[in-house]
């Protein structure tokens, strides 16, 4: 996943249903093609919106307001999963996990 930044991968685990906790190196197959498929929804969706590179945003609060409404995982802990793209999901509170010094967000329920 290097060069994505860590909205969109969130977001793609996300709607892809895969664990951020999985190592790289075990998605394959079918989840694999899910993951792929998302990035690409993810990074189109994105652009689409205005964000015209791949850049984290994660540091500036104030960048993430205009991108903010479109986020399933990302920045929501504690609020419950849902699909503005996906359809509704389970309701459950999204939790936040530290990875390599980044905010990671995930639905323990729905992501495995
Ligand atoms: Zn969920």
């Amino acid at each position: 996943m290097a060069g994505l930044g860590n909205i969109y991968v969130c977001e793609a685990l996300w709607r892809a249903r895969i664990s951020p906790r999985r190592q790289a190196g075990t998605i394959k197959g079918e989840r694999a093609e899910r993951l792929a498929s998302a990035v690409r929804n993810v990074i189109a969706e994105a652009i689409e919106a205005g964000g015209s590179t791949l850049r984290d945003y994660a540091g500036a609060d104030g960048a993430l307001g205009y991108f903010q409404h479109r986020f399933d995982a990302y920045g929501r802990e504690g609020q419950p999963c849902r699909g503005a793209v996906a359809g509704s999901r389970c309701g459950k509170p999204i939790i936040r996990i530290v990875q390599q010094g980044r905010s990671t967000f995930h639905c323990p329920k729905c992501q495995r």
